[in-house]
């Protein structure tokens, strides 16, 4: 669809967390003055910092959804529900999966992550993991949770190599834990904590204030064990075959551990419809971003939320550059700062804004999770409030 009217249009991909609010914040500051236009897949926003909920029943999926198409026709706010095919940078267009072709102006990607669960052989949940990234993965995963507490065995949880997004990793291992002693099973159950980080709590970030000690402690004191510098080697029926890595990066151990129940959360890449662009993306799909979101080579291309290219954080000197590599098996940084054209540094400082905003919601919910949470996902203008405090049992 050529945009043949007078006004200039702004075309937002995806309508999770990051682009439904830009697409309501955008019309609400641009007015009549230029169309808005939201293409996602399908017409429903998830809540997906409520999907681990789903899992143990804490919260039905239709409490973490709601329909976009009304909201977004209030708002006057065009909304195509059948995805982006992919887009053409070079030519202001986006080609949708039905193959019309809708021109912008102004592009906002925000289309989350896709999850590289092909990766690691046997990893995910056409295979023998669960995961909670997404509400179907998350409903799944409570059948195979409910089953499991009829014959409980041991538990993995954690975050694979190539993983930025850890939070979640714990937050569900100390549900998961609720859960279990809730149902009166949980002395049958032993559970391990694995993961790419260095150290527990380390998020990605080299750990936020005392990350690494609260953490610890919370997984000590419910009997949790852990294995860091993880890099899962494959997954079997019912075992996780799992490489520990020194911090010259050579092989420390090899693990083989039993389950009857796994979640493990993936690497993330660029979604196929945005990947692939010189100057837009680098080599995993992540869109590239100065300090002001946009694109250094489309200047009229926006990106926020996961899809944003970020730099690791908290690796020093070559023993860790080598971990981090081995573990995380990409060179996420190298790639960011070539990519940028020497602007790495003002991407880094954009990104970690970015991240410690994250980070901030992250510390308020990360242990609202358990029994006595006091935490609420609010859906109402989809903003989460997280009063915290520590839950227990
Ligand atoms: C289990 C879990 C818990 C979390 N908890 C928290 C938390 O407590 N606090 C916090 O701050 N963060 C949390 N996060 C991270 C948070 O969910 C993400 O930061 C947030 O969802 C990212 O928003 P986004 O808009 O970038 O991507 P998403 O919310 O994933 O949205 C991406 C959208 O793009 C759409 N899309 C994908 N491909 C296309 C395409 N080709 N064309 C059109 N549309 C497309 C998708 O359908 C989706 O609607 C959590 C993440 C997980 C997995």
């Amino acid at each position: 669809m050529a945009n043949t009217g007078q006004k200039p249009r702004i075309v937002v991909l995806g309508a999770g967390l990051g682009g439904t609010i830009a697409a309501f914040e955008i019309k609400e500051a641009v007015g009549n003055k230029a169309d808005v236009t939201v293409v996602n897949k399908g017409d429903t926003f998830h809540f997906v910092p409520s999907n681990p909920w789903v899992t143990v029943k804490w919260r039905t999926r239709e409490a973490i959804e709601v329909n976009l198409t009304h909201i977004f026709r209030r708002k006057g706010i065009e909304f195509f529900t059948c995805g982006a095919k992919a887009i053409h940078p070079k030519d202001n267009k986006v080609t949708l999966s039905t193959e019309m072709e809708l021109f912008y102006d102004y592009l906002v990607i925000a289309t989350g992550p896709e999850l590289a669960f092909d990766e690691i052989e046997g990893f995910g949940p056409e295979h023998f993991t669960q995961s909670v990234c997404h509400v179907d993965h998350a409903l799944a995963a409570s059948d195979v949770f409910e089953a499991f507490v009829r014959d409980p065995k041991p538990i993995v949880v954690g975050a694979v190599q190539g993983a930025s997004c850890f939070g979640p990793a714990y937050e569900f291992a100390l549900i998961l834990d609720t859960e279990l002693r809730k149902r009166k099973v949980r002395d049958k159950v032993p559970m391990t904590f694995v993961t790419s980080e260095p150290y527990v709590g380390h998020l990605g970030l080299d750990g936020v204030g005392d990350t690494k000690g609260l953490l610890e402690s919370e997984l000590r004191q419910r009997h949790i064990k852990w294995i860091t510098n993880a890099r899962v080697e494959k997954v079997e029926a019912g075992l996780v075959h799992v490489e520990e890595v020194n911090e010259d990066g050579s092989t420390k151990g090899h693990h083989q551990l039993p389950f009857g129940f796994s979640m493990m959360l993936p690497a993330f890449r660029g979604v196929e419809a945005v990947r692939g662009h010189e100057g837009l993306t680098n080599p995993r799909g992540f869109i590239l971003v100065d300090k002001h979101q946009r694109n250094p080579t489309y200047p009229n291309i926006f990106a926020l939320g996961v899809c944003v290219a970020i730099a690791p954080t908290g690796a020093c000197g070559c023993a860790q550059d080598r971990l981090h590599d081995r573990v995380h098996g990409h060179g996420h940084r190298a790639q960011l700062q070539t990519n940028t054209g020497g602007q790495g540094p003002d991407a880094r400082s954009d990104v970690e804004c970015h991240l410690s905003g994250r980070l901030r919601r992250w510390r308020r919910g990360l242990f609202c999770s358990a029994a006595d949470s006091t935490a609420q996902h609010q859906l109402v203008g989809i903003r989460q409030v997280g009063a915290s405090r520590q839950g227990g049992l």
